[in-house]
């Protein structure tokens, strides 16, 4: 285990989504188009060629203790800054491709920050991540971009880790998002603070709910904060103390973004949940084909009157069939949110079948339906 594992931002986690892995079985050299390109059109990173650039590289390894499986390649492109890192899935090596702007930009560990970025994307499989573009309905696009967000900040510590300063690693930072280099720039954090303090003060910019990634304010933020965590320093041993422990960090960088991003994803996630939450707990109650008043009057105190009124309305209205139709879609729905919130759903669900009247297989039978559905 590389230390890079106990410092992956917690919510950079495949796990909290119900899908799985992209899946590529195309491991060999011979069918890696990304290469052949690479191979025809820029140039390769060697001692010979780019001695500068391939110190920053060896440092990079070096310090984040990893083996060099990749190909550096700088392609010309003097109008943008970027780096990437272009990968075949399931692949043990990788190609990182960066720009000749970003290279004239950035003095060599302010390069090593970037260069850590990239290899951490690989070291950390993000690209087996499906694309927001893959997503098949809203919720879900709006936690694939979330993931996507969260894996930009995992891959910004691996940079910081990889050049060894935080400050070099804002400055890199800072030159990317705004174009400039040193002639132009004087480091100041609190100037950059401001600006994301005005950002969140004009109630953020709902469009970032949409990004790949995080604003570079947030991203900025988010490394000064890891670089104050006690579990940074004690790693490390660097005989300081720091401030909070990496959950509370975590925590406080997500709480951040949303501030930026807008409270979307939470107002659509609290719709989500309570609706299974109610369609769910009546399928607990009807286990036995029967809503007692006893449960009748459960279900009013946790949903109130309306609810329980319409429910009742169309319990009466509808077959049993169109009934678990709907029950069915609540769940289905659900089953998109984060992993923490399916389980703190099924929870709710579980904690009725104490109170449900009915035969008790007839119950279980249905919490057991509920759990699959939500893959809990
Ligand atoms: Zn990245």
């Amino acid at each position: 285990m590389n230390f890079l594992d106990r410092f992956r931002y917690s919510y950079d986690n495949l796990k909290e989504l119900n899908l799985s892995k992209v899946e590529n079985t195309n491991k060999t050299n011979f069918n890696n188009p990304i290469l052949k390109s690479l191979l025809s059109t820029s140039v390769k990173v060697t001692p010979e060629i780019f001695p500068k650039i391939d110190k920053s590289i060896k440092n990079v390894f070096s310090k984040l203790e990893l083996n060099n499986n990749f190909n550096f390649f700088i392609t010309a492109n003097h109008t943008q800054s970027q780096a990437s890192c272009a990968m075949m899935p399931e692949s043990n090596s990788a190609e990182i491709i960066i720009t000749s702007k970003l290279i004239e930009l950035l003095n060599g560990e302010e390069l090593q920050y970037v260069i850590g970025h990239e290899v951490s994307h690989h070291y950390y499989q993000h690209n087996l991540y499906p694309t927001p573009n893959q997503a098949k309905g809203k919720t879900e696009l709006l936690n694939l971009l979330h993931l996507s967000r969260a894996s930009e900040i995992s891959a910004d510590r691996a940079g910081f880790l990889g050049s060894g300063n935080v400050e070099n690693s804002l400055k890199a930072m800072l030159k990317i998002a705004s174009g400039l280099g040193d002639e132009h720039l004087t480091f100041n954090f609190s100037s950059t603070l401001d600006q994301l303090r005005e950002l969140k003060e004009i109630k953020g910019d709902q469009n970032q709910l949409y990004s790949t990634h995080p604003s570079f304010l947030n991203r900025m933020q988010a490394l000064v904060w890891f670089s104050m965590s006690n579990e940074y320093h004690e790693y490390f041993e660097t005989n300081k103390k720091g401030i909070y422990d990496l959950k509370t960090i975590d925590q406080k960088i997500n709480d951040s973004i949303k501030k930026v991003i807008g409270e979307e994803l939470d107002i659509s996630t609290k719709e989500i949940f309570s609706s299974a939450l109610m369609w769910g707990a009546l399928k607990i109650f009807i286990a036995d084909r029967k809503f007692t008043k006893k449960e009748q009057d459960l279900f009013e105190k946790n949903f109130g009157e309306k609810s329980t009124i319409s429910m009742l309305s169309l319990l009466k209205i509808s077959n049993p069939q169109s009934i678990e139709g709907r029950i069915k879609s609540a769940l289905d729905e659900a089953s998109n949110l984060l992993l923490q919130d399916r389980e703190r759903l099924f929870k709710e669900i579980e904690k009725l079948i104490s109170v449900a009247e009915g035969s008790e297989d007839q119950i279980k039978n249905s919490l057991k339906v509920i759990k699959e559905t939500l893959k809990v």
